[in-house]
C-alpha cells in the first residue's frame, strides 16, 4: 500500500507547477486536503489533491493541465497528515513545484492574487472576484462546478511586474532563485513592490522577462503535456531526451510510436519572437502549415538536420497523432481518449472513493 501511495503522489507531482504558462488552476493546499466529504476518509489527506487534479483534467479535456498549489509552512508540521505526506510536501516545496508561504501567512489572499495576476481559475469553495470552480463529489470522483455569478475573465492590463524577471537572494529560493530564471511565478505585489512569496523579502529586478510561448503536446487528440519555449534557450522534445530543458513523450506512445520517435527528435527555439525547429531525428518530422485557424493546411517534410521557422498556427507532427503546437492555437478536436487519472494506482484503503 505504501508503494501504491507513493506512485499516486508521483503522478500528482508531475502535475504540479508554479509556472502560470503551464498551470490551469490555483488552489489552497490546506483547503483541498481537508475536503473530507469528497471521499469520506480521514480529516486531512494529501491524496485529495489528486482528486482535484483529475477534476481539472476532466474539465479541460487535458492530461497535461498542471495545478498551482499555494500552502503555508505550517502544513509541513500538520500532524493530521502522515509523516510521509509531510515529507512529500517539503520535497515539492524544495523542488519549486509548489509555493510555500512563511508560517501563518494567509493563503487565500495569495491564491486570489495569483488568480488576478495570471488569469488562472481558482479551485475553491470560497469563491472571490476571479473565476472560481468548487470541487464537489461526483459519480466516480470529483467534478468542478463554476461558482454562481461567476465574473467574466478580466481582460485587465497586465501588471508591469510580470514583464520583468526577478531574483530572490535568500539561500536557494525555489521560486526566484538562480535555478529558476524561466517559468517564474508571479511575485507578491505589495504597494507596487514585488516581494518573494516564499520569503517575504523584496525581489531584485534582473531584467526584462524573456518572451515565452506556451506549447502543448497532443497525442490522439488529448493534450498530454504543456511547456514553454523561451528565448532563454532551446527545448528538446523526444521519446526520452537527456538534459535540463527537455520534454519526454515516450510514455504517451504506442509500440510503433516508440520505434518511430527518436530519443531526441526535435529542438525548438525562440529567436526574434519566432519559433524555430531543428530536426534531430532518424525518421524526420512533418510540419502542418496553416496561416490561420480555418486555413487549408499544407504539409511539409523535415529530414534530419533541417531547420525551419514556424508560423503561429503551424503544427509539428512527430508521428501519426503526436502533435506539438502553440497551446493557444491548437485546433479543437474531440479527444479519442479520456484524460488519465493520477489516482489510477490509489489503493482503496487510502481514499474511500466509491462509485456514487
Ligand atoms: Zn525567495
Amino acid at each position: 500500500m505504501r508503494f501504491e501511495v507513493s506512485k499516486v503522489l508521483d503522478a500528482i507531482e508531475r502535475r504540479l507547477s508554479i509556472d502560470p504558462a503551464v498551470a490551469a488552476g490555483v488552489v489552497d493546499l490546506a483547503e483541498v486536503m481537508h475536503l473530507d466529504d469528497l471521499d469520506g476518509g480521514r480529516s486531512a489527506n494529501l491524496l485529495r489533491l489528486g482528486l482535484v487534479v483529475d477534476a481539472l483534467g476532466q474539465r479541460m479535456g487535458d492530461s497535461g493541465a498542471a495545478i498551482y498549489v499555494v500552502a503555508e509552512r505550517g502544513v509541513m508540521s500538520d500532524t493530521e497528515l502522515t509523516s510521509n505526506e509531510r515529507m512529500v510536501i517539503r520535497r515539492w516545496s524544495d523542488d519549486g513545484l509548489i509555493e510555500v508561504l512563511p508560517a501563518r501567512a494567509p493563503v487565500v489572499p495569495r491564491v486570489r492574487e495569483v488568480s488576478a495576476l495570471t488569469g488562472l481559475a481558482m479551485i475553491t469553495r470560497v469563491g472571490g472576484a476571479s473565476p472560481a470552480y468548487a470541487p464537489v463529489p461526483a459519480p466516480g470522483g470529483v467534478s468542478l462546478v463554476a461558482h454562481a455569478g461567476q465574473p467574466p475573465v478580466a481582460n485587465a492590463r497586465p501588471n508591469p511586474v510580470l514583464s520583468r524577471q526577478w531574483r530572490c537572494f535568500e539561500f536557494e529560493c525555489s521560486s526566484f532563485g538562480e535555478e529558476r530564471a524561466l517559468g517564474q511565478p508571479p511575485p507578491v505585489v505589495r504597494d507596487g513592490v514585488p516581494i518573494c512569496p516564499r520569503h517575504g523579502t523584496r525581489l531584485k529586478d534582473i531584467g526584462a522577462r524573456p518572451p515565452a510561448l506556451p506549447m502543448a503536446v497532443r497525442v490522439d487528440g488529448l493534450v498530454r503535456q504543456r511547456f514553454s519555449v523561451t528565448s532563454g534557450g532551446p527545448v528538446t522534445v523526444g521519446r526520452a531526451p537527456e538534459g535540463a530543458a527537455v520534454v519526454a513523450i515516450g510514455s504517451y506512445l504506442d509500440e510503433a510510436g516508440v520505434r518511430w520517435v527518436s530519443r531526441s527528435h526535435a529542438r525548438l527555439e525562440l529567436r526574434d519572437g519566432a519559433l524555430h525547429i531543428a530536426d534531430t531525428s532518424t525518421n524526420g518530422t512533418t510540419l502542418v502549415r496553416r496561416t490561420g485557424p480555418a486555413d487549408q493546411p499544407a504539409t511539409e517534410k523535415l529530414a534530419n538536420g533541417q531547420r525551419e521557422q514556424l508560423g503561429e498556427w503551424d503544427i509539428i507532427v512527430l508521428y501519426e497523432g503526436v502533435e506539438i503546437a502553440r497551446a493557444d492555437r491548437l485546433p479543437s478536436r474531440s479527444p479519442a481518449a479520456t484524460p488519465d487519472s493520477v489516482m489510477a494506482d490509489a489503493p482503496t484503503q487510502a481514499l474511500r472513493i466509491t462509485s456514487r
